[in-house]
């Protein structure tokens, strides 16, 4: 939100003008619920004014987050060392860890904070948390890269106000996250929605990748399954291929998409990832969802054009969710475990 409609909003506040008030709030947030009153209006206001000091926030935060930023090298866990050379002029009150998994995130698991079983070379039961927070001193949020974004998105993007919603990634891999009434949802193991059990097309022999189950979602519409399809990285596509691929891959998430949204009712979904970056995909993608959910329960919501959406925050979705993950163990939202 820009510094003029801050400046808009405040004014409209401090006239009382519940009327413009309501009007700024379709012009900047069409996406999200509009108000139904002027008592709507009013508490929409309030929440969009500690929201524009949460982007504010988050601006000096990112001028700040030269860790995160700086792209450490992660190849092997010994490569992973804080920046030496800037240690002395920042200070850290708390990290927050929006890590790849699969990760332990029961919080009284001697394991809690590692990573776990990766196929990743070298970093099977790397103790993550205990690394940081012996390292640094201080107390380390952790949690997965989709829950991380799925957090960052809603604090900050593409969920802004909303309470439940989830996050999926369709990359080298497909993950999600979700938060479920402002919190991520954590079970016996985070959530793997990228494994689910999907409906093979009619017209299509492609045996799948997933090591574990051929062709579940991401075995069928990941990012290297669209290489091994056609020969090349789904960047390279283009022409009728790109759009064959488009259509094969939203096909195949829009049955996934449908599940998640039986089992978690979220009022947004939002998808990020190297493959939705591609031409098309976004574009494709809504009537694919729209037709898959085939007007059960036959919300409106489920309807809009922003039911599912592109993440706000782009490539920053992860990283702002690390900053709230930290804010979340420095106010004493969440407790740190000790390493
Ligand atoms: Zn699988």
């Amino acid at each position: 939100m820009g510094q003029s409609m801050n400046g808009a909003f405040r004014r409209a506040l401090e006239d009382g003008d519940v009327s413009r008030l309501a009007e700024l709030w379709r012009v900047c947030r069409p996406r999200l619920p509009q108000p139904r009153d002027d008592r709507e209006a009013r508490v929409m206001l309030h929440r969009a004014r500690s929201e524009a000091e949460s982007v504010t926030l988050a601006k000096r935060l990112y001028s700040h987050a030269w860790l995160a930023e700086r792209g450490l090298p992660s190849g092997l866990p010994e490569e992973l060392q804080p920046p030496a050379e800037r240690r002395e002029s920042v200070i850290v009150s708390a990290v927050g860890i929006a890590s790849f998994g699969p990760v332990e995130l029961r919080r009284d698991h001697r394991q809690y904070g590692n990573i776990t079983n990766t196929p990743k070379p070298g970093w099977s039961f790397t103790d993550v948390v205990g690394f940081v927070s012996r390292r640094l001193a201080v107390p380390v949020g952790f949690d997965t890269d989709v829950n991380g974004s799925a957090l960052g998105e809603g604090r900050w993007g593409a969920a802004m106000g909303l309470s439940q919603f989830v996050y999926i990634t369709v990359g080298t891999g497909i993950g999600g996250g979700a938060v479920v009434d402002g919190a991520a949802l954590h079970g016996l193991v985070h959530p793997e929605m990228g494994h689910l059990a999907i409906r093979r097309l009619d017209d299509d022999d492609f045996p799948g990748l997933c090591p574990f189950h051929g062709a579940c979602m991401e075995g069928m519409a990941s990012g290297p399954s669209l290489e091994a399809r056609f020969g090349v990285p789904g960047r390279e596509l283009y022409g009728t291929q790109l759009a064959v691929a488009m259509n094969i891959v939203t096909s195949y998430l829009a049955q996934g998409l449908t599940a998640v949204t039986r089992i978690l009712a979220p009022q947004r979904i939002i998808v990020g990832g190297g493959v939705a970056k591609l031409p098309g995909f976004h574009e494709i993608r809504n009537e694919a969802v729209t037709s898959e959910l085939a007007n059960y329960p036959g919300l409106a919501e489920h309807r809009e054009p922003g039911f599912v959406s592109p993440p706000d925050l782009g490539d920053r979705s992860g990283l702002a969710g690390g900053l709230v993950l930290a804010k979340q163990v420095s106010s004493g939202q969440v407790e740190a475990v000790d390493g």
